[in-house]
């Protein structure tokens, strides 16, 4: 059976979604008060409503309940927001994904239940930052509040040494996850592998410690 997913609020970012998952063996449903934005995305959703989402009505009409993930993308409106997210939960939907304006959003949004809150302008501003200040951060990921990935493109003083004796472990408090080389990716390299030039190495930290080696590395 098709997956069923379902985006409110057709913004750029609820958009750029529906674009994605109609490449996808998905069925959509998009709701949007604009019958603009609804029309403008005909070619890549099976069901579109132009509708309110804090009508609980008429998301229980929709048989909202049955969708396995239901994406709140409701910008600037955020009492819409937040109220939409609260009837999901109340209706029963498994799995709600609500984008956060900013933090304080984002926190009421995990109070009343959302499943997952999602911060993509803060999340694109930092990665952004770290690529901007370090040269060979190409990658930068959150995984806590408090802990990052990032891809880092091995300098010439790594060449030809193993992992083991690099001591990244003891000396930054981070660890080599994989490493990117040509199109192959080895996953939890073994300690004694050597690293090569044009190796990108993917690394988990605190961000206190990756700031600390991307400063120290920046300045060899
Ligand atoms: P983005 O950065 O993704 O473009 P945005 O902040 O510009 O986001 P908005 O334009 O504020 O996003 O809102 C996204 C969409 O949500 C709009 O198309 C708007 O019509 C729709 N929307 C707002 N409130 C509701 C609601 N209660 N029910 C359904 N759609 C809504």
């Amino acid at each position: 059976m098709k997956k069923e997913i379902a985006v409110i609020g057709l913004g750029r970012f609820g958009g750029s979604i529906v674009m994605e998952l109609s490449e996808m063996d998905v069925d959509v449903l998009v709701i949007d008060t604009d019958e603009a934005r609804v029309n403008e995305y005909q070619d890549y959703y099976s069901e579109g409503v132009i509708g309110d989402s804090t009508d609980e009505a008429m998301l229980k009409s929709l048989g909202i309940k049955n969708y396995d993930n239901v994406i709140v993308a409701i910008g600037d409106n955020i009492q819409s927001s937040i109220l939409t997210t609260l009837i999901l939960k109340d209706l029963g939907v498994k799995k709600v994904t609500t984008k956060a304006q900013n933090s304080y959003h984002g926190r009421v949004l995990e109070k009343i239940g959302a499943d997952t809150v999602v911060h993509p302008e803060r999340d694109m501003g930092r990665r952004i930052a770290h690529r901007l200040v370090s040269s060979s951060v190409v990658e930068y990921l959150e995984v806590s509040n408090h802990h990052s990935i990032i891809e880092f493109t091995s300098s010439a003083k790594f060449e030809n040494k193993r992992i083991n004796d690099l001591n990244m472990r003891k000396k930054f408090g981070i660890s080599i996850i994989a490493i990117k080389r040509d199109n192959d990716l080895i996953v939890s390299p073994d300690p004694n592998i050597s690293i090569l030039s044009g190796d990108i190495l993917i690394l988990i930290g605190s961000d206190e410690q990756l700031n600390h080696f991307e400063n120290y590395m920046d300045k060899l």
